[in-house]
Order: structure tokens, then C-alpha cells, then sequence
């Protein structure tokens, strides 16, 4: 089987099998021999690597992971793809597929099974409409993760890596930043894709944190500041979180929280560093 890695080859195997793209799982195959280059570069893949593919499609990036992996493992949602997948991988003896919804997987058992235990790659072009799901499940389940490197949409990525101050700057990032060193690999525009997608994408790295950048004494505490301050980012940080349900803080208490930490009674929440929310966090934990 030939790499399938250009719009010709895809085709010809999207009509082999009467392929009919679903929507509803965000298949958008790559057609572009650049950019899975730049995948597989920016993920730094060798053969010591265990790589899991979330939705491998008709097996494109799949075939790039395979010659630069030791071990694949490629989970795809969607059962009309398993047959065409057994034909273009059929070259390869280190691939698994799994056909499963990933958000129903195992993947601490499965990095367990086939990676002893040790940290794995996970490298994907993303269904979209769960990169958020995908991502953070990976990071809290506490999966043994060296990197994450993947496609997503292009704001999503810029959210991803967004510091304080700007609009892209949000939960996400503080979330993301929290676990992992994010680092922007590629734009890639829609006619890299077939079907082309309505929106640009790229292509970011997640390096996974041995230990967080940030001491935190409880987690669901800050992060549930963080979700306060973002959900009414136009409130002053004392007004959003003194109204937040999930949260228990008085506009005293929040008032006398940034007095002592040396913050301005008026700042937004989008002022604040991941480090400054970890010392809001701490402070009302100590209390
Ligand atoms: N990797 C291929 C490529 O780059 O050409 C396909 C990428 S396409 C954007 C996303 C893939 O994820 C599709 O094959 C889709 O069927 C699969 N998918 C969608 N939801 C999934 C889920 N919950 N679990 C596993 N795979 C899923």
C-alpha cells in the first residue's frame, strides 16, 4: 500500500470501500505529506516511543507514526473504517487498532499493558468537537503522558498557549498551563483536509509537567476559582467570585485575600498568572 498522504490516494480508497464521511465524529482527513512531516517532527517520535493515535481515519497519520514508532495504538470510534484500516496498515506489524469511543477507554490500563506502566506519546488530528474533553481526561486521569501533540482548531490552540491580559486567555489556559509546556508546532490551513473544515487549525504540543510549575495545596479549590473569575471575566475578580454558587467566599473575605497577597481591590481575573491563582487558592485552603 502506498502512503496515502495526497489527495489522489485518499480518494482512491474512500472509493474502494464507498466511504461516506460522518459529520457527527469530525472527520476530516489529512491530505498533506508537509504536515504529517511536521506531526511526527514536532512530536519527536523515536523508535524507544509508544505512541496512542486517537481516530486514526483511514489510517494516514497512522502510517507516519508506525515507521518512526516502536509500538501503535490507534482508537477509532467509527466501525466503517476498521475493514479499510486493515488494508493500509497491513504493511506494518506494530500497530494495534482499537474500535472504541476513546473517552470510553482505559488508557491508564492500556499505557499499563503495552508500555509497562511508562509514559506515552499520544499524537492525533483531533475530532473536534471533543478536544477539550479529550485533552483534560488525558491530563486528570493522571495517564503516564511525556507529550501530547495535536491537531486542534486554531483558537483552541491559541487558548491553549494564551498568557494574561489577552482575549484568547481563559480557564483553558490556566488548565492546560497547569499540566503541561504547550508549544505552537504549525498553522495548517482547511485544504490541507478533506473534507476541508470551516475553520483554520494547527498543530500544538503539550509537554506533559513531571511535577506542576505551581505548588498547590487543593486543586478543585483553584480550579473552581479559576472557573468563577473566567464565567463573569467582565466582574472585578471580588465580584465573581463572591457570586459564584460553587463557592463559599464572602466579598469581605475575597477583599481581605487580595489585600494581604498585595493585589488591587479592582483587578479581573484575567490579570492573574496561574502562579497568583495557586496563592488565592492556597490562601483561602490555609483558611
Ligand atoms: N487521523 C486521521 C487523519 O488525520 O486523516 C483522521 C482524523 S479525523 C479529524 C478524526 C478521527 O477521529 C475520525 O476518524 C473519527 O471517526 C475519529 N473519532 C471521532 N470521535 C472519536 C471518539 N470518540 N473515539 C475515537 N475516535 C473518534
Amino acid at each position: 500500500m502506498d502512503k496515502l498522504s495526497n489527495p489522489q490516494k485518499t480518494i482512491e480508497v474512500l472509493k474502494k470501500y464507498q466511504f461516506n464521511f460522518q459529520k457527527k465524529f469530525g472527520q476530516n482527513f489529512l491530505i498533506d505529506a508537509h504536515v504529517l512531516d511536521k506531526i511526527i517532527q514536532a512530536a519527536e517520535i523515536t523508535r524507544e516511543d509508544f505512541v496512542l493515535e486517537i481516530g486514526p481515519g483511514i489510517g494516514t497519520l497512522t502510517q507516519y507514526l508506525a515507521e518512526a514508532a516502536g509500538q501503535v495504538t490507534a482508537v477509532e470510534i467509527d466501525g466503517h473504517l476498521i475493514p479499510i484500516l486493515e488494508d493500509t496498515l497491513s504493511a506494518y506489524d506494530n500497530v494495534t487498532v482499537i474500535n472504541q469511543d476513546v473517552l470510553k477507554l482505559d488508557i491508564n490500563q492500556l499505557a499499563m499493558e503495552k508500555n509497562g506502566g511508562k509514559p506515552i506519546k499520544v499524537v492525533a488530528n483531533l475530532p473536534y468537537y471533543i478536544t477539550t474533553p479529550i485533552i483534560m481526561g488525558l491530563f486528570e486521569s493522571g495517564v503516564p503522558l511525556k507529550s501530547l501533540t495535536v491537531m486542534v482548531q486554531k483558537e483552541v490552540a491559541e487558548r491553549m498557549q494564551a498568557r494574561p491580559g489577552g482575549k484568547d486567555y481563559g480557564a483553558l489556559s490556566l488548565a492546560v498551563q497547569y499540566y503541561a509546556e504547550p508549544y505552537l508546532a504549525a498553522n495548517v490551513p482547511p485544504n490541507c483536509f478533506m473534507p476541508r473544515p470551516n475553520v483554520g487549525s494547527a498543530v500544538i504540543r503539550l509537554t506533559r509537567y513531571e511535577t506542576p510549575p505551581v505548588a498547590v495545596k487543593d486543586e478543585h479549590l483553584m480550579f473552581g476559582i479559576i472557573r468563577a473569575a473566567f464565567n463573569q471575566r467582565r466582574k472585578t475578580l471580588v465580584n465573581a467570585l463572591a457570586n459564584a454558587s460553587e463557592l463559599s467566599m464572602t466579598k469581605e473575605q475575597v477583599l481581605a485575600a487580595l489585600e494581604a497577597l498585595g493585589y488591587s481591590k479592582t483587578i479581573r481575573g484575567e490579570a492573574l498568572s496561574l502562579k497568583e491563582f495557586a496563592e488565592l487558592a492556597n490562601y483561602f485552603a490555609k483558611e
